[in-house]
Order: C-alpha cells, then structure tokens, then sequence
C-alpha cells in the first residue's frame, strides 16, 4: 500500500465542490495529488484539481472506475453512489469515511436508528412509510416531520402545526420528530485516524437573525454552559469511536432550554460550520479530514482567535456573471479573509463563497460580521 509520503499518492475526491476545492488547497501543501469526480464541467474543483472527470458521483461505474484509480478515497457530499465504494472497499480499496457509515447518513431514519442504538440524545421519533401512516396514532402537534432521504439545507423538514399543515405533509418515508425546544444551535466536529487517534475542534454556534429566523452566521468559541460543551465533546468522541469512524465528521446539535445537549444530525465530511477552522485554529477541518484519511497524525485543533464564519449569498433579484460589491473596503479591516469558490454565475442565495473574521475579542469579530452582512454583496 503506498504511504502519502510516496510521491504520486492520490487522493479521490467525489464532489467538486467548495468543500474539496478547499481540501486541494490543503493537499497541495503535502504534494498529493487529487482527482475529482463531479458532472459539472466547470464546477469549484475544475480548475484547480489534478485531475477533472466529468462524471457522476450518483452512477455506480463511474464512481468504480475513479476510484480504482486512487490511494484513497473521500466525498465532500454524502449522495453518492455507495454501492460502488463498498465494491471498492471489499477490493481493498481504502475508502474514508467507509461506505457504510455514509449510507446511513443518507438516510436519516438510519441515523434516528444509530442513535437510538448506542444510547446517543436525540429528539424522540419514529418512522413511517408514508403520510397516511400519520393518522393512524396521530403525534402531538406540533412536530416535524423529515423526509429520509434526499433533503438538504432546511428543504425535507418541516414543522407540522395542526391539522391544516398536514396537507403539505411530505410523501413517502418519513421520520416522525418530537420538537425540540431549542436554546442554541452548536455544532462539533471531530476527526478519527485509522489509528484510533480522534481530536475534535472547538464547539461553534449559529447565531439566528430573530426577524428572518435565518442562520445568520456561526461563531467560536461558543458561549454555552461549561458542562454542555463538555457533554457535545464527549457525544462526538462517542460516535466516532464507537462507530470505527475514519475521516472528519460534522455532529449538529441543540442545546435545549433545560441544558441538554440532543444531537440533531451528521455530515461525514467537512462542513460548513468549520470554515473558520482555515484562520482560527491551528489546523484547518480541511487539514485535518487529509491527515485522517492519510494515516498521518492528527493535528492540534486549538482556537487561536475568536472567529466569526459568514457565507457569502448570491443577493436576491440578481442572476449572472457575478460582481462582488464591498470587498474593497472590507479588505481594508484587519482580520478579515475572503474565501471565493469560483462560481463564476450568481444566483439568489447560491453560496458563492464565505468570510472568515478574526479578532482577540469574539464581540468585536460578530460587530464587524454584522457590518460585513450589509456592505458585501453578490450582485450580477
Ligand atoms: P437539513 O438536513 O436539511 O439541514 P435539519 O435536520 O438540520 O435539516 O433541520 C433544519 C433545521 O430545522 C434545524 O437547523 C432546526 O432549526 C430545525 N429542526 C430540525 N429538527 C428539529 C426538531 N426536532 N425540533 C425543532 N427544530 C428542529
């Protein structure tokens, strides 16, 4: 098996994303050589990877023939083909995070069930077939409801109210969810080596625009109870280690308002919750999802500075080539960093790309996002 100090180790990645342009950005500095597996022609990655095949990371030949061509292999989205990784994976392949864990991220009835079975807090739930199921032992309203598979950013949940809300239930398999009563939304991510070394990042938290009820940005150090940020660390480790969990993993929780820290879902792969990782700690989620997979040693996750994460939306009524208003005078301020993805089309609230804000003091770093969140925009 060739070690990535070899020269000419390869890293696969399926998606060609933000995310794994980011990834790239890391590999490089260890001389690994990445391969992109993603349909859109000029995608993030395009320009940016080793190599770029066009194709589908959803059809099962496709991800087979990639993949025999890589060391190793990760994703930077969860909906890919799973079947051809476990071939893969049975051909010795080392695939991470491994092909079972990713199929059962991609169904979160599967999830719901994970915790369940390693005595992990989660909202209480149930699963049904279909909407019609609901009438048979009708759930206290309100509650949410989330389709199994196939949502994403918010689309696939929904708050069901009263019986009126009911008609816009979603079709097919459902997990039925109590709902909780949220104080602060966090998140942590943590990484697992081969070896069994695991190491997670600094609990972060969203901040929520009370009008819009939109995540408005993310931040961190996270200002919750010192026991709740010790039981979201111990929740992560638990998961990695008792799932053999290799790669980095994004764990979403509540704090609800009687202190409990109830894991809401996962993503086995970088996320957005740690984009500010690149500025403000030591090592970055995208360094350390590399050293994980890689058999390197883990690194040091410790926040340097405060920091404030906002994504950067295409503005609403614009579509086009995209023209970035603002930047000029924001690059002006001291620890302010830009992240563009390379999309060269805007589209209202297409995530073109993110701003990182670092300050000694975590105040003044969410004083000058919120200046940030009104001066730059994405216009066309
Ligand atoms: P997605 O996978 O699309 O990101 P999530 O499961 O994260 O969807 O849900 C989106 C949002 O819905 C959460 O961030 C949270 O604000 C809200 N939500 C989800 N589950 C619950 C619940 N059980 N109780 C209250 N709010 C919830």
């Amino acid at each position: 098996m060739k070690s990535f100090y070899n020269k000419n180790y390869r890293l696969g990645i399926l998606g060609g994303g933000q995310l794994g342009r980011m990834l790239i950005q890391e590999a490089i500095n260890y001389d690994v050589r990445v391969a992109v597996l993603d349909p859109t022609p000029d995608a993030p990655c395009s320009a940016v990877s080793h190599e770029f095949v066009c194709g589908s990371f959803n059809d099962y030949q496709s991800v087979l023939d990639f993949g025999q061509r890589a060391d190793v292999i990760t994703i930077e989205i969860e909906h890919v083909n799973v079947e051809a990784l476990l071939e893969l994976e049975k051909a010795g392949k080392k695939v991470f995070p491994k092909p079972s864990f990713i199929q059962m991220v991609q169904d979160k009835g599967l999830q719901k069930k994970f915790y369940a079975d390693h005595q992990i807090p989660t909202a209480p739930f149930h699963l049904i077939n279909d909407k019609s199921e609901l009438s048979d032992h009708m759930p206290t309203f309100p509650f949410v409801l989330k389709s199994r598979t196939g949502g994403y950013d918010g689309k696939g949940v929904m708050v069901i109210r009263n019986t009126d809300d009911l008609k816009l239930a979603f079709s097919g398999p459902c997990v039925v969810e109590e709902m909780v009563n949220i104080q602060k939304e966090i998140a942590v991510i943590v990484a697992r080596n081969e070896q069994g070394e695991i190491a997670h990042f600094p609990l972060v938290e969203m901040e929520f625009n009370p009008e819009a009820n939109l995540v408005e940005f993310l931040f961190s150090p996270a200002s919750v109870p010192v026991e709740a940020e010790r039981e979201a660390y111990q929740i992560a480790h638990k998961i990695v280690s008792e799932s053999d969990f290799v790669g980095l993993l994004a764990v979403e929780m509540f704090l609800d308002h009687h202190g409990n820290v109830i894991v809401n879902e996962m993503a086995p792969r970088p996320h957005n919750s740690g984009h500010h990782t690149i500025e403000a700690c030591a090592t970055s989620q995208y360094g350390q999802l590399l050293r994980a997979i890689t058999g390197m040693p883990l690194g040091n996750t410790e926040l340097i500075r405060p920091a404030v994460m906002i994504n950067l939306l295409g503005e609403k009524g614009y579509s086009g080539m995209a023209v970035y208003e603002g930047m000029n005078d924001a690059l002006k301020i001291p620890g302010v960093f830009f992240h563009l993805y390379g999309k060269s089309e805007t589209k209202p609230f297409r995530k073109m790309g993110h701003i990182t804000v670092t300050s000694p003091n975590l105040e003044e770093a969410k004083s000058t996002a919120r200046g940030l969140l009104q001066s730059v925009r994405v216009i066309a």
